[in-house]
């Protein structure tokens, strides 16, 4: 099973699920989910379409129930818990704001409810608003006379009017545009921290959960295949499933000959490979390196192990320069890839032969 809370003194789960599964008409959109969500974690669900998140954090605020399995908050059992009764909150990118009313009422709105007083219910608006980073003046403008971030600033400030103790958000900045997408993830990690509250998100961008989240939860056909901190599911990726959905990878498939060494199947070569981390003992494998732990090799510079090749393109990433380079030849013929910082970037010039390298302790070896 798959172990997803470190031993030792983390701090205790708000959240618990056990064995959790969804099933619609024989088809299992969730199965086998064991996770324990630590009080005040900002921690992130990603996945490809489909993969189950929508479905796993409808469970969770309560708006489906597991067809199988334990969810617990606190310890309380809530499988069958309605969402209101729940003290969870949903922030998803359509907002479901009330367009007819200001900013400040959409805010007070679940201290309306709650029946507080107008001028606490005021004061408290105004201050989510300025945790939020909206002008005061903002209070009376009408929601719909709003930007598009704005709003989800509103959308925001009036999940935390809820007071949840646990805040789930459904792809609240993929309708928003790449700059305001990127500010609004740096102000979300600042008001977790700010807030103190636990923060479960789900997305399919890898790189919105890279920014923000204390851990990633991986998904794949309803399975979670793996649960940690972004540097553990960038720089050791249980299987090449996670290995290609946090990056770009190059791959080399090996075979271990009978005196222990390894050659490459789909790369010809006799190369040194780091053992696989799960101490699995493989006659075949995966190695995979990032490109930019790839190098190449001017004369005299040495490296583990080298493959030549022969520059096929180069795109510039801003800051970064990814190369192409074709390795072997006619039906073996593969292309890997090197990103180089620009400062080291190399002389202009298709179809230069060139050497690249690797260390073994720059690679992972994985078995599927
Ligand atoms: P996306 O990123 O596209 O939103 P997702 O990872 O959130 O995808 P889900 O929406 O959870 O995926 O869907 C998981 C699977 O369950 C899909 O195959 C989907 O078609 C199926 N599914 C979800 N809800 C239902 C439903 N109510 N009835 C039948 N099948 C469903």
């Amino acid at each position: 099973m798959l172990q997803t809370t470190p031993a030792g003194d983390t701090p205790k789960p708000i959240l618990q699920l056990v064995g959790v599964r969804k099933t619609f008409g024989g088809f299992n959109a969730v199965e086998g989910i064991d996770l324990d969500v630590r009080e005040g974690e900002f921690l992130t669900i990603v996945g490809p379409s489909g993969s189950g998140k929508t479905t796993l954090l409808r469970m969770l605020a309560g708006m489906d129930t597991p067809t199988e399995g334990n969810i617990t908050l606190h310890g309380e059992l809530i499988n069958d818990m309605p969402p209101n009764k729940r003290p969870t909150c949903l922030v998803f990118q359509s907002l479901a704001l009330f367009p007819h009313k200001s900013v400040g009422e959409n805010i007070a709105f679940p201290l309306k409810v709650k029946g507080v007083d107008a001028a606490t219910r005021k004061a408290r608006a105004l201050e989510l608003m300025r945790v939020v980073r909206l002008p005061e003046n903002y209070y009376d403008k009408n929601v719909m006379k709003c930007s598009g971030g704005e709003r989800q600033r509103v959308a925001l400030a009036r999940a935390f009017a809820y007071d949840p103790q646990v805040l789930f958000f459904d792809e609240p900045l993929s309708a928003l545009d790449y700059k305001l997408k990127k500010a609004l993830e740096k102000e979300l990690k600042d008001l977790h921290r700010e807030t103190g509250k636990t923060f479960i998100y789900i997305t399919h961008s890898l790189e919105e959960a890279m920014v923000m989240s204390d851990r990633i939860g991986v998904m794949r056909a309803g399975r979670l295949v793996q649960v940690g901190t972004p540097e553990e599911i960038y720089g050791a990726p249980v299987d090449r499933f996670v290995s290609e959905f946090v990056g770009e990878v190059n791959t080399i498939k090996v075979k271990r000959g009978t005196d222990g060494t390894w050659d490459g199947v789909d790369v010809p070569g006799r190369f040194t490979v780091r053992p696989p981390q799960d101490g699995a003992t493989l006659d075949e494998a995966f190695v995979v390196i990032r490109p930019e732990y790839m190098r190449f090799l001017g004369p005299g510079d040495t490296a583990e192990n080298r493959i030549e090749g022969t520059v096929y393109n180069e795109y510039s990433l801003g800051s970064r320069i990814q190369y192409q380079i074709r390795v072997g030849s006619g039906a073996g013929e593969k292309v890997m890839l090197v990103e180089l910082s620009r400062s080291r970037a190399l002389p202009p010039g298709a179809d230069r032969a060139v050497t690249l390298g690797w260390d073994a302790a720059d690679a992972f070896t994985l078995g599927s």
